[in-house]
């Protein structure tokens, strides 16, 4: 009986210790979260004040800037809209992950952490930083692209313009005068002023009512839509650009499109 007793104690010793183990394990993998994290980009274009008689335009940008996913945020004066690039490098803690094609990355990620994701886009060499818990089961990764400046590029043109020479587009000169009508066949640095509901007019630097209809759908538009390549345009090696002519209109090229000036017969047609 004595012998009996012992055993039994023994075994209940074990039963704690294989309990004890059990549950350090079970908190082990506990503070470990699967976690989805969703990278998006927010393009904005932010808006002069709108003049009331202007009002019929914007509802008409409002219609055609729908069509490639555009939102107008009217308390903060600006257009919206997330988009999904998958030809990023994104990371987790140092490790490299994959993007799906939602823009969605699968991870485990320690409870109580702090955990860092960095998104590299290789056409701007950029890097955006931003911290997410490592608690969460989802987190959701938005950062922001300013496009307004695409309404304000084309630096060659406004130095020619500095320099008082008449500029005109044609057949052979990519440089455009603003508040010169596209004419089909014309040169040009990039497809950003022929969306569908626009007067194929280009405008060299400001954001008006009325260059943004020409934006929305244009060429450019839609290429800015699964990629960065236009952003490019400011910086040292531009995708779109005048100069060499083999980089002119790279967006339309890009999007099956007629790489000199052409108007839509459709939102989505060439
Ligand atoms: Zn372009
Ligand atoms: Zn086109």
């Amino acid at each position: 009986m004595k012998k009996f007793g012992k055993t039994i104690s023994m075994l209940c010793a074990a039963c704690i210790m294989v309990s004890g183990v059990t549950l350090t394990a079970f908190a082990e993998s506990s503070s470990i979260n699967e976690q989805t994290i969703d990278v998006k980009f927010r393009q904005v274009i932010d808006m002069p004040d709108v003049a009331a008689e202007d009002a019929e335009l914007l509802a008409l940008a409002m219609e055609a800037g729908a069509t490639t996913g555009w939102v107008y945020n009217e308390a903060e004066q600006r257009f919206e809209r997330l988009v999904t690039y998958d030809d990023v490098e994104v990371s987790v803690s140092g490790t490299d992950v994959d993007l799906d094609t939602n823009g969605r990355a699968r991870v485990l990620t320690q409870a109580n952490d702090t955990v860092e994701v960095e998104v590299y886009d290789p056409m701007l060499d950029k890097t955006y930083t931003q911290l997410i818990s490592g608690d969460s089961t989802e987190s959701a990764i938005i950062i922001d692209l300013d496009i307004s400046p695409m309404f304000s590029i084309d630096v060659d043109n406004e130095e020619l313009e500095k320099m008082d020479i008449q500029t005109r587009a044609s057949t052979t000169d990519p440089y455009w005068s603003n508040g010169e009508k596209g004419v089909y066949g014309y040169r040009l640095h990039c497809n950003r002023f022929n969306g569908y509901m626009g007067n194929g007019t280009y405008y060299s630097s400001h954001t008006s009512v009325q260059s943004l209809l020409n934006f929305f759908a244009s060429d450019c538009d839609w290429a800015l839509g699964s990629y960065t390549y236009c952003l490019a345009d400011y910086g040292d090696n531009p995708y779109c650009a005048a100069s060499p002519s083999s980089k002119q209109a790279s967006c339309s090229t890009l999007m099956g499109h007629y790489n000199r000036f052409h108007m839509h017969t459709t939102y989505t047609g060439k």
